[in-house]
């Protein structure tokens, strides 16, 4: 099923992202700790790509299995930066033939040692040329773009990155994920200027719960996401109790995503990582309210 046919205007939906294992060693696990997930019947679950290539078949392996063995539609992370062509495209005729109908088109970051190449010599340089692919090659494929409330660290100003996002948007785009965010005022800022812009496709917010202290680090390198003081007063006072700080940051996250709904916000994408039961328990936080 696509992602934009299943998008709800009235009801809370609840979506988790998984990421496929780095190696054939880490499979069974990965596959287990998805297949719990997928359990739990989320409206879709997203596959992350490993931007170095070596997990791009784990990202279909696992995508696939979710949705053979348990029916849960699936979306298929792709990223296209310094790949040719010739890559690119035996990669989208994979994720056909595994029969998944939704594809993630990022840019993914830059690699380590290319910062300076000469990209105009590449076949994809920004997310947009990806979303044209798909869209020229597999006018079926439903297809998500990223997107970034507190703008991509590449941007100058959010002016320009939201310019820049209506065009992705205009060359395809059927819906848009966030970078995860822990204010969700900036969200609501977000979804204004993106608005005022003239992007109109659904946007749904992507939460991180933090459950161990070491991560908020992690995540805040990785996403240069705002933590709110009320965020770094749980981890001062939790962080070295791991057991402590996980139901802190389940509660943190479940208390977002209510009050996203509680501001007309129905659609929702959990950073689960991997974990059953984090999702799980998000879930039976939500138990009532999804279904009210
Ligand atoms: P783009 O949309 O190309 O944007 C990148 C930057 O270029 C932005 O600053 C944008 O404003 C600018 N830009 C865009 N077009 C132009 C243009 N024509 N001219 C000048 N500037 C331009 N990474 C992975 O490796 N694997 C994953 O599975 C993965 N999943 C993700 C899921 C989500 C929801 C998000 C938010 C990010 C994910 N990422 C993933 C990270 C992502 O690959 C990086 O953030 C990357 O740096 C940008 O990718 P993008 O698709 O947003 O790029």
């Amino acid at each position: 099923m696509k992602i934009k046919d299943l998008l709800s205007k009235e009801k809370l939906t609840i979506s988790f992202e998984v990421f496929p294992p780095k190696t054939e060693s880490g499979f069974d696990s990965v596959k287990h700790a998805t297949e719990e997930i997928a359990k739990l019947c989320p409206a879709f679950m997203s596959v992350t790509y490993g931007a170095g290539g070596g997990t791009s078949k784990y990202t279909l392996d696992i995508a696939k299995n979710i949705k053979e063995r348990y029916g849960v539609p699936t979306l298929a992370h792709l990223t296209c930066v310094s790949s040719t062509k010739d890559t690119v495209r035996e990669k989208i005729s994979a994720i056909k033939e595994a029969g998944i109908e939704n594809v993630m088109a990022l840019r993914g970051d830059v690699p380590a040692g290319l910062e300076n190449a000469d990209r105009s010599l590449w076949d994809y340089r920004y997310a947009i040329d990806l979303v044209k692919e798909l869209k020229e090659t597999n006018p079926d494929f439903c297809i998500g773009g990223a997107c970034y409330p507190e703008i991509h660290p590449e941007s100058e100003n959010q002016r320009e990155d939201i310019k820049r996002l209506k065009e992705k948007v205009d060359a395809g785009c059927d819906f848009l994920t966030t970078q995860m965010f822990f204010d969700n005022n900036l969200l609501y800022n977000f979804l204004y200027k993106a608005r005022e812009g003239g992007i109109w496709v659904p946007v749904i917010p992507g939460v991180m719960p933090i459950t161990n202290a070491n991560q908020v680090e992690r995540a805040m390198k990785l996403s240069g996401s705002f933590m709110p003081q009320r965020f770094k007063s749980i981890v001062d006072k939790f962080g070295h109790s791991p057991e402590a700080m996980k139901q802190a940051g389940i509660a943190y996250a479940t208390d977002q995503i209510i009050d996203l709904y509680a501001n007309g916000i129905t659609n929702v994408h959990v950073y689960s990582m991997n974990k059953p039961d984090v999702a799980e328990k998000i879930k039976s936080n939500l138990l009532d309210i999804l279904g009210s």
